[in-house]
């Protein structure tokens, strides 16, 4: 079964029924064990997960998430979001995904730099023949790909790596980035609000949801609340963002005197905008009528589950789903590719460029078809990604 629900899209745009076999079937899934020494001399065992959804469009791209909880099935629904978020925004990848079943939390440096390279060596070939381009996810970050990179050697090989070894400047804020446009667009274009105008919390506060609510201050927004896996903070008059992030307490509780709230909490505060952009499958039918907001982005990947999205349907709270509004990571992704094949120089405000025009392009051709087929922006988009995949396995003669 594929996330994507072609009888949800049936009567936006034409899909031929074979299509179906493609979106439903991933081309490859590899389920493998590493074992590597710790630092502490014991042997530690993980269990990798690598799937790529579909690669007609380019190499399989999606990052790599650590997590201890982490499944063939959870991987298998993330890289099939990468084949609809990077056909949606139309640069040339297919979907993939790594994950690694391990707890992060008890990594030292060490221990992680060890799997990550026993990681290399099991998908060697096809990150040297450039058929699956790794990136950051959850719980990996610039650091872990230049590991990667110690190890292939090619800059193209991986993506999201540090800035002096090839990395994009702009790529490791690049999804915050992209969703506090494609936020600003919603509001504006949505809710008939200017972005200074709105109050917005945020769950999460890794790279995602920290560089999103760092944007949205500095576009004028109101960032009442923010969490992160321990719980949240509150302050109706505004966060200030930027002293949360240079704080190195480790939870978010401790790092300002400010209300306390659950994350439950968070996700019912009374705000314009609520943005999911920690883990998925966090709105469900249980709470999703407790959502007070006007408007719900989804930085993070499947933050909503099918019940719960039924249910702000009918509450008429529109959704900028998870591959329109996530997309600037995999937009910067390509850029930073880009430049590692051709050896040019990009400043972040390039970077940044790139992310507003695509998220831009991709979000007015959604609301578009939403608006002129009275579909949600969830099946609009993912109209338009089938669409996309369908015109280019036509192209290349899978179909
Ligand atoms: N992990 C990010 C995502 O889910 C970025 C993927 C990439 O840049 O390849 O979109």
């Amino acid at each position: 079964m594929s996330v994507l629900k072609t009888d949800q899209i049936a009567g936006l745009v034409d899909i031929p029924d074979d299509a179906r076999i493609y979106f439903e079937h991933p081309e490859k899934q590899i389920q493998n064990h590493l074992t590597v020494r710790s630092s502490n001399g014991d042997i530690l065992h993980a269990e990798v997960f690598v799937v790529y959804h579909n690669t007609s469009r380019g190499p399989a791209k999606g990052g790599i998430r650590m997590a201890p909880d982490v499944t063939l099935e959870e991987t298998a629904e993330l890289a099939e979001l990468m084949t609809w978020k990077t056909a949606l925004v139309q640069v040339p990848f297919g979907g993939g995904k790594s994950g690694i079943r391990v707890d992060p939390e008890k990594l030292d440096r060490v221990t992680k730099d060890s799997i990550l390279r026993e990681y290399v060596h099991l998908m060697k070939l096809d990150l040297i023949a450039g058929l699956y381009v790794p990136a950051p996810d959850m719980a990996t970050g610039p650091r872990d790909m230049a590991i990667i990179f110690g190890e292939t050697h090619m800059p193209e090989s991986v993506t999201g790596k540090p800035p002096r070894i090839g990395g994009l400047p702009g790529r490791n804020e690049a999804t915050g980035r992209g969703v506090a446009t494609a936020t600003r667009l919603a509001c504006e274009e949505l809710l008939g609000k200017d972005i200074s105008n709105v109050t917005v919390a945020v769950q999460g506060f890794g790279n995602v949801g920290s560089h999103t609510a760092s944007f949205l201050h500095g576009l004028g927004a109101r960032v009442v609340a923010v969490s992160d896996i321990y719980g949240g903070i509150y302050a109706a008059n505004g966060l200030n963002i930027a002293d949360l992030m240079k704080s190195d307490n480790r939870k978010i509780q401790d790092r300002g005197g400010i209300t306390r709230i659950t994350n439950e909490e968070l996700l019912a505060t009374d705000v314009d905008v609520l943005i999911p952009a920690a883990a998925g499958h966090v709105l469900t039918r249980e709470n999703a009528s407790n959502v007070k907001a006007s408007l719900i982005v989804e930085g993070a990947n499947a933050p909503t589950d099918s019940e719960a999205d039924e249910i702000f349907m009918e509450k008429n709270i529109p959704i900028v789903p998870d591959i329109l509004a996530n997309a600037g990571g995999v937009i910067a992704s390509y850029v930073e590719w880009r430049k590692a094949k051709s050896g040019s120089l990009t400043e972040a405000t390039e970077t940044y460029e790139v992310i507003d025009r695509l998220i831009e392009k991709a979000f007015s051709r959604v609301k578009e078809i939403a608006m002129r087929k009275k579909a949600s922006l969830r099946r609009a988009a993912w109209a338009l990604a089938a669409a996309e995949l369908v015109s280019t396995m036509q192209d290349r003669g899978w179909m």
